[in-house]
């Protein structure tokens, strides 16, 4: 039997619904969420990626500020630009568009944002107190993930939750965000030996590696949920994910496509942690 398909849209497409409720109510205190979104240099992927987050305020009637400065900018402008609205008080979420330049220290910047406003949940306290399980703004991808299994009746309590891939801003906090859920976890990687037979082992398997088509229906236990966070430009111009998604889509229980899976939750989760922000700055 055919998968069924996690679409992503739909899912994201009702949060935004439900935080446009919250926003009125919030502004209706006094309080408009404020987002600034800084790039560096003319980077296509980053530019598009930019638009998206503005439109998306636009969209929920955020104040929104996008800052574009030249790639020759010094990593001591970058940093002032970031303590000028680490005090701005209208602004509750600064996101600087990475990739930065070769020239800045990216860890430099992450560092100097002000914690409460650190919506891209990349501050080493963010982590840490993701990893404490304090209360924290959580890195967009990893925690679209879980509101991709939650909305779908896939609670990962109880399950064991396969994730491949282990960078900082997907498999890591990916596998804390499961844990934290109850599920029982395993994270694989590159040096990880005979990584299908463990695949196979997942109620939930959810891969962010950049191998277009790397897991094929071998790989999947019948009836598994399969998250794929993979975006892989392929020589015609076409995305996939990290999974084979035509092999797997006859064994796995659910799928996200790709793209429309876990890509247009990012930035609704961006959207949210902005309004949790600004509710925490309300007070
Ligand atoms: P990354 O920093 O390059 O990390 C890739 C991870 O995959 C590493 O941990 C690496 O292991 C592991 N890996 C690489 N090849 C492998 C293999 N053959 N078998 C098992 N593990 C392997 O990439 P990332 O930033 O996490 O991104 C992963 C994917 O997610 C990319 O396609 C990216 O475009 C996509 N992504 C999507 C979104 C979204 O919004 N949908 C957001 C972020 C990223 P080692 O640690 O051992 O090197």
């Amino acid at each position: 039997m055919s998968a069924q398909i996690i679409y992503g849209k739909q899912i994201s497409d009702t949060i935004r619904e439900e935080l446009l409720h919250e926003v009125e109510q919030l502004k209706q205190q006094g309080v408009t969420p404020g987002l600034v979104v800084i790039l560096v240099g003319e980077d296509p992927a980053s530019q598009v990626y930019v638009r998206n987050k503005a439109k998306a305020c636009e969209q929920l009637g955020y104040h929104s500020e996008v800052i574009r400065v030249p790639a020759e900018t010094t990593q001591d402008e970058l940093l002032a630009l970031i303590t000028k609205y680490n005090e701005q008080q209208n602004i509750h979420g600064i996101l600087v568009q990475l990739p930065l330049p070769k020239h800045i220290e990216e860890k430099a910047i992450i560092d100097a944002i002000s914690v409460e406003k650190d919506v891209d949940g990349f501050h080493p306290e963010s982590v840490g107190n993701l990893m404490i399980g304090d209360d924290a703004l959580l890195p967009c991808t990893p925690s679209g993930v879980i509101e991709l299994l939650k909305r779908t009746g896939n609670s990962p309590a109880g399950k064991h939750a396969v994730v491949i891939g282990r960078s900082n801003i997907v498999g890591k906090p990916v596998a804390m965000l499961l844990l934290r859920e109850n599920a029982t976890v395993t994270i694989c990687h590159s040096r990880t030996p005979n990584i299908s037979e463990i695949a196979r082992q997942a109620d939930i398997l959810v891969v962010g590696v950049g191998v277009p088509k790397l897991v094929k229906k071998d790989w999947v236990k019948p009836g598994a949920v399969v998250i794929d966070v993979g975006v892989n430009r392929l020589l015609d111009g076409k995305l996939c994910g990290d999974v084979d998604y035509d092999d797997v889509l006859d064994v796995a229980g659910w799928i996200t496509p790709v793209p429309g899976g876990v890509g247009p939750m990012t930035i609704t989760m961006l959207m949210a942690n902005t309004l949790k922000s600004a509710k925490k700055a309300r007070g």
